[in-house]
This record gives C-alpha cells, sequence and structure tokens, in this order.
C-alpha cells in the first residue's frame, strides 16, 4: 500500500498534479498521440507560492495566469530560484500592460485585436523577446467574451502576419460554460487547420481530456491540480 493510491486526488497537492498527468497520457493513448505533443499549463492564477511551490517540486514546469500584475508580483522570485519555468497569459491583455507582458511571459494566448497586435508587435521588437502567441476566438461568440467571432478569424490572422508581423502559433478557445465543448474545440481546430496553425490551446480542467481527443497541444488546466478558488 502507497500514500499516493489513497491520498485525495484534488487540492494543490502533487497527488493532484499526478491525477492530471494520468489522465493526460491516458487520452493521449486513446488519441493515439504522442504524450510529448501536449502541454500541460497548470493555472496557478489566486494561488500563492506555498501552493506553487510543491507543485514545481513535483515536475511542473509549465504555468499559467490570467492577470499580468499578479504574475509580475509573485513570478520572478520563484522563476529565479527554480529554472527552466515557462510563464503563459491565459487572460485578457490590455495594450497598455503589452510591455510587461512580453517581458514576463514565454507565451500569450489571448491575441483579440489590432490594438494588441500593435502593442505586442512594438514589444517584440524592442526587447527583441519572441513570446509564443495565440489568437482566442470567441468559438460561442458570447458579447461578454473576449475573442475574435469565428467568421472574423481567416481575416484576422492574415493581419496578424501581413499588418503587424506578427508570428502566430496556434489558437485558443475558451468554450461557453453552458454548452459541451466538443464543437467548440472542433471548430477551433478547423479554423487552426484551414491557416496552417498547429497548435490549439483548448481544455481546462472539467475537459481537457476530451480537448485532447480533438487535438489540443496546450491544456489549462487550473482547479484539478491546486484545488478550489
Ligand atoms: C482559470 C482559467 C483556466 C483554468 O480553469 P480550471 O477550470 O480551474 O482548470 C483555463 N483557462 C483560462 C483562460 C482561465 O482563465
Amino acid at each position: 500500500m502507497t500514500e499516493a493510491n489513497t491520498a485525495p486526488v484534488t487540492g494543490h497537492s502533487p497527488n493532484a498534479l499526478a491525477a492530471v498527468e494520468a489522465e493526460i497520457a491516458r487520452a493521449c493513448k486513446d488519441a493515439r498521440r504522442d504524450r510529448a505533443s501536449v502541454t500541460l499549463i497548470a493555472v496557478s492564477k489566486t494561488f500563492a507560492a506555498d501552493a506553487i511551490i510543491p507543485i514545481i517540486d513535483a515536475g511542473q514546469r509549465v504555468f499559467g495566469e490570467n492577470r499580468v500584475q499578479e504574475a509580475k508580483s509573485k513570478w520572478p522570485a520563484l522563476t529565479s530560484a527554480y529554472p527552466g519555468i515557462a510563464l503563459h497569459l491565459i487572460g485578457p491583455l490590455q495594450s497598455n500592460k503589452a510591455k510587461e507582458a512580453v517581458a514576463l511571459f514565454d507565451a500569450i494566448h489571448s491575441v483579440d485585436r489590432p490594438s494588441i497586435c500593435q502593442a505586442l508587435a512594438k514589444e517584440i521588437e524592442s526587447q527583441n523577446k519572441h513570446p509564443q502567441l495565440f489568437v482566442q476566438i470567441n468559438t460561442g461568440e458570447e458579447p461578454q467574451k473576449a475573442g475574435i467571432p469565428p467568421g472574423e478569424a481567416d481575416a484576422f490572422l492574415a493581419s496578424c502576419r501581413d499588418t503587424y508581423g506578427l508570428t502566430i502559433s496556434g489558437l485558443m478557445c475558451i468554450p461557453p460554460v453552458d454548452e459541451p465543448p466538443a464543437a467548440h474545440f472542433a471548430l477551433t481546430a478547423k479554423i487552426a487547420a484551414r491557416n496552417g496553425l498547429t497548435n490549439l490551446s483548448m481544455g481546462m480542467s472539467a475537459d481537457f481530456a476530451n480537448a485532447i481527443m480533438l487535438g489540443a497541444t496546450h491544456v489549462r488546466v487550473g482547479s484539478a491540480i491546486f484545488g478550489h478558488r
């Protein structure tokens, strides 16, 4: 008998991380995909360093935050203490935070309007730093949600490239909470495929296995690892 088999699998614990890892491995196997084709982003928003450190110690190196200010206050100390950490911005970005965002983050999942493209292009050039960029698609066309409507995605992606000189690596979506996510994941994958984009940031605690079946390359998992916020 081992502790790991009897310990709860939720809450901010290495056991919860191991349970998420096991489910990712199983989904990859079911989808006949290589485990290495999926990046687990541990979403640590609202959690302090004392909750994050055990997850780093368990081997996790990719983390997600949804606010630039919060990330700036807690991550520089951690990234200097623990080498090899990658930080992903998964929440909305304001133009006036683009400078800090480019300086802090290795990936930005929320590119969703021309003013952000312009601000990012300027900072990428002046800092000579190239975070991986995702365009957020508002697949449910929800008025309160950020993202480009699916019907405008192709034109927006073309303008990212041609007008702003940005290299977009993939698409991100957050399906409506009250709908099955599969159709939203499939739509995001379809838009990415026709635009020659290989990365798909989709799937959260409740649905990351489903997202992996539908092609997710980056899953953003918070509460299943850290517990309730
Ligand atoms: C908070 C958040 C997540 C993680 O959500 P969980 O349900 O806790 O896994 C994923 N993506 C985005 C954009 C988020 O803001």
